[in-house]
């Protein structure tokens, strides 16, 4: 069976070899068995059922909730000769029907539509009348209310599906998931254990970079002026942002578009056309682009703004490279870019139990830019990938030649302040006590009688708070989710207060810092 799909890669899309994990997948969807496939952006997740619908005589029916991939996707396989169509909102009733038509003639080999698609009982009639091999849900991610992107629609699809005479094969995509989301998962979509493929989630074509202490605006500029010839995104976080960056390099004859929701939709269409046909090199946007977008060249993705956590970042970083060529994925970091997030958070309409599970992800993403780790190693450990990938060797961390400094005394010190000061403040008023400050607050506590007030009187404040920071991101200290993290010892601390255990520390970024400029 095999021998037939690795046929049909050939002949249809022109590839010798499956990629990790694919062969698996395909192999179990022909053999009958649902799957649960996770694998990263650009690993190739739609050939896992497009190879087995091409195999095997039957319809495929693929539920996305991105209408705009579904047009690019039966775009791609009409282009090589297979039936397919999309039914969805944006077409017209008359247009619906005539294409509901067709599918009930058995006209078509692969059908796309979205999750609302079977609130309508005349279309689990039709699926009940007509031969269906494998239901393929691509970003199952959003069917489990675990998942970033929870859709409550996509997931009554699941028990729409079960309502059919005769279930199909099921297989769901996705390229995130916690372990929380691929039980829920495997328990929606009835796949058991050794049925789940994760190719775990390293890019080896990314490189991660975090980038400090640096002016923004003369980085990209100088950026997208030396790789003026790569396609390129940069994301910002507002839409004031956007135009503004979009304004400065335009001004400066770059070749740029931008996207972001408070366009109108043709607008936004024209860019994001522009983007993809190569006739702009750079897109400018905020988060509302990209979701379904499929540009395999994009050579690199900077966050000129701190995005709200992994998920995201991983996520919008990943548009990188999906040819699998090397590619760059750069996070420009400012201190104040935290409190734009907090400020959002805070603002948002999220219940309080849920504002502190974002506040604690947007501690983790802060870690990233303080971490001294591997970047790529430091993600997978978030997603817990077990699949022991090693340190990549070539993000900003892994290259960064500078001396490891012993920073042990200086981390006993601000571990025994945070323990002395009831493990009850956040990072900043730490700092002032170390460095002996007569801050109103300081004084009110009678912190200034505490036998550390005053021990790195040497250290700027801000380099200070830098490097809690870090031993925050290292796990000596934990930040305690909240609008105000509260810093507590974190699993590291006791061998460091013990001195069983020596702490480390890359001191070229804090020096750097003092002399660059943040805009
Ligand atoms: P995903 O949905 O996982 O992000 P896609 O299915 O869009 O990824 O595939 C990403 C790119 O990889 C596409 O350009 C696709 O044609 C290509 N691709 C998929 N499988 C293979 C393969 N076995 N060999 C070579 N290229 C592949």
């Amino acid at each position: 069976m095999l021998k037939e799909a690795r046929n049909v890669l050939k002949t249809y899309f022109g590839y010798d070899d499956f990629r990790k994990g694919q062969a698996t997948v395909i192999e179990q969807t022909i053999g009958k068995q649902n799957s649960l496939a996770i694998m990263p952006t650009g690993g190739g997740k739609s050939i896992c059922y497009q190879v087995p619908g091409l195999v095997t005589p039957e319809t495929t029916l693929v539920i996305s909730p991105l209408i705009s991939l579904m047009k690019d996707q039966v775009d791609a396989l009409t282009s090589l000769g297979i039936t397919a169509t999309f039914i969805n909102s944006s077409l017209s009733n008359e247009e619906q029907r005539d294409r509901m038509a067709a599918l009930r003639q058995g006209r078509y080999k692969f059908i796309y539509v979205a999750p609302e698609r079977f609130d309508s009982d005349a279309f689990l009639r039709t699926l009940d009348s007509i031969p269906l091999s494998t239901i393929a849900f691509d970003e199952a991610h959003c069917i489990s209310q675990w998942g970033h992107d929870f859709r409550p629609s996509y997931r009554t699809v699941v028990s729409r599906v079960k309502q059919l005479a005769t279930i199909p094969t099921l297989m769901g995509l996705t390229a995130t998931a916690t372990d929380e989301v691929i039980r829920d998962l495997q328990q929606l979509l009835d796949v058991s254990d050794d049925h789940v493929i994760k190719t775990g989630f390293a890019r080896d074509n990314l490189t991660f970079q975090v980038v400090k202490g640096q002016s923004r605006s003369a980085y990209i500029e100088e950026f997208v002026r030396l790789r003026k010839d790569e396609p390129g995104i940069i994301y910002a976080i507002t839409r004031k942002q956007v135009d503004q960056i979009h304004f400065s390099l335009k001004e400066k004859g770059l070749n740029v578009s931008k996207y972001h929701a408070g366009m109108s939709e043709m607008a936004r269409k024209d860019a994001q056309n522009a983007f993809i046909q190569d006739d702009t090199t750079v897109m400018i946007a905020t988060n509302a682009f990209g979701m379904g977008i499929d540009k395999s060249n994009v050579r690199y993705v900077i966050h000129y703004a701190l995005p709200k956590n992994l998920e995201s970042y991983y996520q919008e970083a990943g548009r990188a490279g999906r040819d699998g060529a090397p590619s760059d994925c750069i996070l420009l970091f400012s201190g104040q870019d935290i409190h734009t997030q907090k400020y959002l958070i805070e603002q948002s309409e999220m219940v309080e139990d849920k504002k502190k599970q974002e506040y604690g992800k947007l501690q983790a993403m802060v870690n990233y830019c303080h971490t001294n780790q591997c970047l790529q190693s430091y993600v997978l450990d978030y997603f817990n990938d077990d699949t022991g990938a090693e340190d990549c060797g070539k993000c900003s961390n892994c290259k960064d030649d500078s001396d490891k400094v012993d920073r042990t005394k200086e981390a006993q010190m601000v571990l025994s302040c945070v323990k002395r000061m009831g493990e009850r403040f956040g990072a900043s008023i730490t700092a002032k006590v170390l460095r002996g400050s007569n801050d109103r607050k300081v004084l009110q506590f009678g912190f200034n009688r505490l036998s550390t007030y005053g021990l790195l009187a040497h250290l700027k404040e801000k380099d200070l708070v830098e490097f809690i920071h870090f031993l925050v991101a290292e796990n000596y200290l934990i930040a305690e989710e909240g609008k105000f993290p509260v810093l507590r010892l974190g699993k590291r601390a006791v061998d460091v207060l013990k001195g069983s255990a020596p702490v480390m520390m890359q001191v070229a970024k804090v020096e750097k810092r003092e002399t660059g400029e943040y805009d």
